[in-house]
């Protein structure tokens, strides 16, 4: 095995920095994964943000796909070396506490937050829980799998979530690189699609992933086309901004939801009259355990869901990161750590 891997880390000015580390041994209930891509996803500025403020030299990423070079002891007998597999946002639960006793693995509070309380994949190795791995399909590539692990899921899950039946009108808010997943999957799902976003020029993009409409939130009244429409049954913000979510509450058809998926710290202003009357609820989701990834990049290779990607090498991680901050990526980025795409 290899004795030093290229990371890319949180340096003090913020920007990320290249260097080389000694290949680790995976501790008790760890494995060790040779990278092979990993999507850079818009909580990695933050996480950036947050190391550099810190003084931490954090590896982010938690979009990543690899192969199990080593295991440590410990690991569910599931995981072989030499297998592909993945990791994504939440970073393997503990298996002890109240919640995973009831199931509920992803809700888990001793589980590591990937690229923000551990190491995560912009590197060309990288530490990981056993359990909180993902098998990954043979029919994905590796650069199309990565997205799927926290895009994909976090999508995909609030969908299954927000309580719409087939026919029904769905609105996807913010058409970016979770929106243009969001929009595959509600239209493979049966819904009635209604992208909202901002700007003509993504109209055409939203429509050929699924929209059966579009609205350019910066010139029309959403809220208003919403209800010409008959009400959504659901509306799931990508977003988390406050001023564009609060008026389209009132386009929820009743028993509607609005699906939260993108953590925020703005107070929302809600009528509660509005949530009364109609039975209408706000709910959030987060992004899923590793079996439910797993059923999402199932559901991907099923219904032909594929990000659009973008590929750069790991050594252009800024510049990747950079594209996904100022909303130039279409719609998501991808390091490789060869350059090459790969099964
Ligand atoms: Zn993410
Ligand atoms: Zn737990």
């Amino acid at each position: 095995m290899r004795q030093a891997y290229t990371a890319m880390q949180v340096g003090r000015s913020g920007m990320l920095e290249r260097v080389e580390r000694d290949v680790p041994r995976p501790g008790f209930g760890e494995v060790l994964i040779e990278v092979e891509a990993c999507g850079v996803c818009g909580a990695d500025a933050v996480d950036i943000e947050k190391a550099a403020a810190a003084g931490m030299a954090r590896v982010p990423g938690h979009e990543v796909v690899g192969r199990i070079v080593a295991l440590g002891a410990g690991n569910p007998s599931i995981w072989k070396v030499g297998q592909r597999v993945g990791v994504g946002r939440l970073g393997g639960y503990c298996n002890e506490c109240s919640q995973c006793r009831q199931g509920r693995f992803q809700l888990c509070q001793n589980q590591p937050v990937v690229g923000a309380s551990c190491d995560g994949g912009y590197a060309g190795m990288m530490l990981a829980r056993g359990t909180g791995l993902v098998a990954i399909p043979d029919e994905l590539l590796a650069e199309e799998a990565a997205p799927i692990l926290c895009a994909g899921i976090a999508t995909f899950n609030a969908l299954k979530k927000c309580g719409a039946e087939a026919g029904d009108l769905v609105a996807v808010l913010g058409i970016g690189g979770l929106g243009h997943m969001a929009l595959q999957y509600a239209r493979r799902m049966g819904f009635k699609v209604v992208a909202i976003g901002r700007g003509a020029d993504i109209a055409e993009d939203a429509l050929a992933l699924g929209a059966h409409a579009y609205i350019d939130n910066r010139w029309e009244d959403a809220a208003a086309r919403l209800k010409s429409m008959g009400g959504a049954q659901a509306i799931v913000t990508m977003i988390a901004h406050v001023p564009t979510i609060a008026p389209l509450l009132s386009a929820l058809a009743p028993w509607g939801r609005l699906v939260v998926l993108n953590p925020g710290t703005e107070p929302l202003p809600v009528s509660l009259g509005l949530l009364v009357g109609a039975e209408r609820s706000i709910i959030g989701s987060i992004t899923g355990s590793p079996y439910d990834n797993e059923k999402t990049l199932n559901f991907s290779v099923l219904a032909s869901v594929r990000p659009r990607i973008e590929i750069l090498p790991l050594e252009q991680a800024n510049e990747a990161v950079r594209k996904v901050k100022s909303g130039e990526a279409r719609f998501r980025m991808v390091l490789t750590m060869n350059g090459q795409p790969r099964l």
